[in-house]
């Protein structure tokens, strides 16, 4: 846990989050400021900052993809947007690898 890190407090119950999926390794919930009917963030439960930093943990990859699964089976998603910013220029402001999961609205190409 990095003691500064938001969402590792999410992780240790110090800050309160709508949970939507909790496994292995894996924690999901609502993002407090939503993009989508459905938007919800899939994080690793061990501190990771960026994309690059999970390539070089495999198990936490794993967890992520694993989650964003149980979350799109959960809410019943057939179509929706996974997204990981990655630095600041793509609008990355939490450097707690997440991604984000949109669905319930169509999604234009390219975003914004
Ligand atoms: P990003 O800009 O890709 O780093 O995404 C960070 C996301 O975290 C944003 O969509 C925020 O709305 C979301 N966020 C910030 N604080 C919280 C929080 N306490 N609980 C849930 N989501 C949060
Ligand atoms: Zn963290």
């Amino acid at each position: 846990m990095d003691a500064d890190c938001l969402f590792c407090k999410i992780v240790a119950g110090e800050i309160p989050a709508t949970i939507v999926h909790d496994g292995d390794g894996v924690l999901a919930f609502a993002d407090v400021n939503p993009q989508a009917p459905v938007h919800v963030l899939v994080i690793p439960k061990q501190h990771v900052a960026d994309v690059g930093e999970l390539a070089a943990n495999p198990a936490a990859g794993t967890a992520v993809l694993t989650g964003i699964r149980a979350v799109a089976e959960q809410l019943q998603l057939a179509s929706y947007r996974t997204v990981l910013n990655t630095g600041g220029e793509s609008g990355q402001t939490v450097f707690h690898v997440h991604a984000h999961v949109l669905g319930g609205r169509r999604f234009g190409w390219p975003p914004g």
